[in-house]
């Protein structure tokens, strides 16, 4: 058996061409690049600003933010010790993005803070199609509003990106968490009603009925789901002013024209929610069906530590979803870049001018491959076609000696003898950059 080392299970090389293969994800890194690009343009067009926090956060910013409860907290951290500092692999961005906030007192530049990253977040799950231990994240976060204008706009740019990609045929649920007082009075209600129940409960179920009976509305189990059909929902226990906020919510979705579907069992696995929460999924994905989720979390800041509430609302969405999402549609990514120039080199003294050549000519914007090992002319003409290159020069002692080498234009096969003094000003007039 082979000793070679390999990536982690549930974590993926992105080469530069993909590969449907173990441990490779199938996109290479073009389209990985692509896909960033097109996300940030369309945060741009909504006046998101980019934020990055590390990687690295302190554990009790996540247990705390999060929950104790949560499967992202009592499961799924990859958390360690190191000289008395407990660190975590940041398992998502809402608590890290609210911390960044408290304490650079963003608040101070006035007005909404409307914040957006894309990175890798980390959890201890199961790998398996379209769940992996690192994955990616881009989202949103407008925070210091409490008006569900901010809840709509969240709603509006996640919505904008997907279709943006023509991911068109997702599901958007919402539903209302109410305030922190409803919770408790809703978890009650669903404890009275799942008590004479519990001779059809799952073990889990049972489990979830003490401490957090609101879990068990998250169930995909057939019995218990049927069970659901009859249980109290949380909407007709949030406070009116939480409802108030809802039916502004889903006035203004109305105005943006976005579609959605109310489901009053949508609860969201995360304690910080309040009020607002969504999710975004498609049956392109099969079991993995969530493409992204968010929702309102007011409560945030305070059980990370600060005195005075924040109100704040956002959605994080997994890119590799994405990924499965235009690929199930069909829809094909822009070809990749390819070189202006190709140098091919026959001997040392040409292979030399060439690397020289090519510095020169780079220097002047254009993007030139040029062979390093002093290969057969069919090898470099072979990775010249390959790569694509527009314009092939190609340089032997003799061009070398009368100082003028053919340059072919690859797309009409035209040949033009130019002198290798004036090969660069040729070259970017006829191969500007980024052409
Ligand atoms: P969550 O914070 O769990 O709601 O995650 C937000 C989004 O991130 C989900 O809707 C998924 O698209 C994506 N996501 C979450 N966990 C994973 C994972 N383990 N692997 C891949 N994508 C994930």
């Amino acid at each position: 058996m082979s000793s070679r080392l390999k990536n982690i299970t549930g974590t993926f090389d992105i080469l530069p061409a993909g590969a449907s293969r173990e441990g490779v994800h199938a996109q290479g890194a073009a389209e990985w690049r692509y896909i960033e690009h097109r996300i940030r343009s369309i945060f741009e067009r909504f006046q998101f600003e980019e934020i990055r926090t590390p990687i690295l956060e302190p554990t009790e910013l996540i247990a705390r933010g999060i929950g104790q409860l949560t499967d992202i907290v009592s499961k799924e951290m990859f958390a360690f010790e190191r000289e008395d500092t407990q660190y975590v692999l940041r398992p998502e961005l809402t608590a890290p993005v609210m911390r960044a906030y408290l304490q650079h007192r963003m608040d101070q530049l006035g007005g909404a803070q409307k914040l957006f990253y894309i990175g890798p977040c980390f959890r201890a799950e199961r790998p398996q199609k379209g769940r992996y231990r690192q994955f990616h994240q881009f989202g949103a976060e407008v925070i210091g509003v409490e008006a569900p204008m901010a809840d709509a706009e969240t709603i509006a740019v996640m919505m904008a990106i997907y279709h943006d990609f023509g991911v068109t045929n997702q599901r958007l649920r919402i539903n209302s968490l109410g305030d922190a007082a409803s919770r408790p009075r809703y978890r009650d209600a669903l404890r009275a009603y799942f008590e004479p129940f519990k001779a059809d409960l799952t073990e889990t179920s049972l489990a979830r009925l003490d401490k957090n009976p609101m879990r068990i509305l998250d169930t995909k189990n057939e019995k218990e789901r049927r069970l659901l059909d009859g249980a109290p929902r949380l909407v007709d226990f949030i406070d009116s002013e939480s409802q108030e906020h809802y039916e502004a919510v889903k006035a203004y979705l109305a105005d943006a024209g976005v579609a959605y579907i109310e489901d009053p069992f949508l609860v969201r696995g995360l304690d910080y929610y309040t009020r607002t929460a969504f999710e975004l999924e498609s049956d392109e994905l099969g079991a993995q069906s969530a493409l992204a989720g968010g929702g309102r979390y007011d409560l945030l800041a305070r059980e990370i530590g600060e005195e005075v509430g924040v109100p704040a609302v956002g959605f994080a969405a997994g890119i590799e979803r994405l990924f499965l999402a235009i690929e199930a549609l069909g829809h094909a990514f822009p070809e990749r870049s390819h070189p202006d120039v190709a140098l091919v080199a026959l001997g040392e003294a040409a292979g030399r001018w060439a690397f020289i050549q090519a510095l020169a000519l780079r220097a002047s914007g254009l993007a030139v491959s040029v062979d390093l090992q002093g290969r057969s002319m069919k090898a470099q003409m072979r990775d010249a076609n390959r790569s694509g290159a527009r314009y092939v020069v190609i340089v032997g002692d003799t061009e070398l000696a009368q100082r003028a080498a053919p340059v072919k234009h690859m797309a009409t096969g035209n040949q033009e003898s130019v002198a290798i003094d004036a090969l660069a000003p040729y070259l970017t007039s006829h191969a500007p950059q980024g052409a």
